[in-house]
């Protein structure tokens, strides 16, 4: 009888996508949620990876182990590449198994977003994002490893490269990690180190806007920035970012050098418009109807950061509630037309409020006309990230390791852990040093060589 179920194929294990798994979990059908990963990850916290607060393993939990009590639902890694609308099915991959077709009777795309930088795809190697685990971990590798370079260098002249981090971007993300990052280097590391002086770590903001936190209200706005400039960030808006290279980057025409830049600025739709040839947004998003359905098939739904969808005359942001609703939503629907209850209205967006944390005890909060900075704001942050964690487990873990880095200054996770050996080795030194690095990974070029001189092209981590 298996069989006869209703298939529902969920893409994207994210805020949406699990959401909407969980709506189904009563529905008499067959649910397979696909995810290139293995693990839900809460975003929204990703800078505290980056910034050595939290481990990997304190926002990010097995998608399989959120599900573990739900029969009707099987959890698939898988790699979605298309949709085939003729035959109902989606194209997934893994390492093992190309093109597997998977049928499905209602579809969920829920496939989130990837970093934009507005044409620039070069500017990739050099400034990373932060959107997925990986990214953050190298992110946290670069910031570390720009200390340990310049304890290293015995070249003072050096050290002001070494030890300016920029950020391009002036949003939540970039305006939280800002904030986590001068704190790190002024609280944390400021006795560990004998030659350099952490505390004279320049940190530059940039964005091309007037003013930080755009989305939020002005005097919210003015407040992040008088903070992050009191933490001694030093905030550079109305500013494009022209280059950014090995050297550092050039903004408005000035050179600034850096070795550590890091990406918080655009966000660009997965490609599920393409896949289902639907009508797109400017940005790329498939624009979809009241009922989160694309025009012509009811039966495929598009939610979160991948679908365009107006309230009120204005695009409904990409955020984590908006995912979290809209796959709730689609969910129901599902449920309710397999087990034949009525539809439900059109969708319709409850806007909770947003937050954004600058630094320690201190955090903007926007909810209809309230606005509040301050530490009344962080500790409204604070609960609401604890509760939207995926598992009891995290909560715990997470609060006292806040508990703990708040009282003592000290992070969670300050590990260089890279999958590769760095290549040390270069023209010129000393030929058993070679030797020893013969095995060892060109991470720039993203290919190892082995011992017996094959090479294997490696996937970039970031
Ligand atoms: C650094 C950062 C900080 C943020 N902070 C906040 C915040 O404070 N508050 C807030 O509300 N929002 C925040 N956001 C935005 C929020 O995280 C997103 O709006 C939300 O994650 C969107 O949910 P989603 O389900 O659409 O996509 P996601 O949560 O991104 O999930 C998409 C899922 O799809 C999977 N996937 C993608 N493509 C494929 C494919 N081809 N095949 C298989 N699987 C695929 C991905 O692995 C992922 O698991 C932040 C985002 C970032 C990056």
């Amino acid at each position: 009888m298996t069989h006869q179920l209703p298939h529902v194929v969920i893409v994207g294990a994210g805020f949406g996508g699990l959401a909407a798994a969980k709506a189904l979990r009563k529905t008499p059908a067959k649910v397979i949620l696909i995810d290139r990963t293995n693990h839900h990850l809460f975003q929204p916290l990703l800078y505290q990876v980056a910034t050595s607060v939290l481990t990997p393993g304190q926002i990010a939990t097995p998608i399989r182990n959120i599900l573990r009590n739900q029969k009707n639902t099987t959890v698939i890694m898988g790699e979605v590449t298309g949709v085939d609308k003729d035959r109902n099915c989606v194209i997934s991959s893994d390492a093992d198994r190309q093109n597997v077709p998977i049928a499905y009777d209602y579809l969920i795309l829920a496939t989130g977003a990837s970093h934009s930088y507005f044409g620039h795809n070069e500017f990739a190697e050099y400034a990373p994002g932060l959107k997925s685990l990986a990214d953050a971990e190298a992110a946290r590798n670069k910031i570390l490893r720009a200390f340990e370079l310049a304890e290293a260098e015995e070249d003072p002249s050096r050290h002001r490269d070494l030890l300016t981090f920029i950020l391009v971007g002036a949003g939540p993300t970039g305006v939280e990690m800002a904030a986590a990052l001068a704190i790190f280097v002024r609280n944390t590391l400021k006795s560990d180190f004998r030659r350099i002086d952490p505390t004279s770590t320049r940190i530059v903001l940039v964005d091309m806007a007037s003013r930080v936190l755009t989305p939020y209200s002005e005097s919210l706005s003015k407040s992040a920035k008088q903070r992050l400039e009191k933490l001694g960030v030093e905030v550079r808006l109305g500013h494009s970012v022209d280059l950014i290279d090995a050297e550092g980057v050039v903004i408005a025409g000035e050179r600034v050098a850096s070795k550590t830049v890091i990406w918080t600025a655009g966000v660009a739709p997965s490609p599920a418009g393409k896949w289902v040839n639907a009508e797109t947004d400017r940005a790329g998003r498939v624009r979809i109807q009241k009922d989160l359905t694309v025009p012509g098939h009811p039966e495929i739904f598009v939610v979160g950061d991948t679908a365009s969808l107006d309230q009120n005359g204005k695009p409904l942001p990409g955020l984590a509630q908006v995912a979290i609703q809209q796959g709730r939503y689609a969910g129901k629907l599902i449920h309710g037309r397999i087990v034949g209850n009525a539809a439900p209205g059109p969708f319709s967006y409850f806007d909770k409020g947003s937050m954004a944390v600058v630094g320690k005890g201190f955090a903007v909060l926007q909810s209809g006309k309230v606005r509040i900075s301050g530490l009344v704001a962080w500790l409204v942050w604070a609960a609401v990230h604890l509760q939207f964690l995926a598992t009891s487990s995290l909560r715990v873990s997470v609060f006292l390791q806040w508990v703990w880095t708040y009282v003592t200054g000290q992070r969670g996770d300050r590990l260089i852990v890279s999958p590769h050996r760095p290549e040390f080795a270069k023209p010129g030194l000393d030929t058993t040093v070679k030797a020893t690095f013969a095995g060892s990974e060109n991470s720039r070029s993203g290919r190892t060589e082995t011992p017996t001189g094959g090479a294997i092209a490696l996937k970039e981590a970031i």
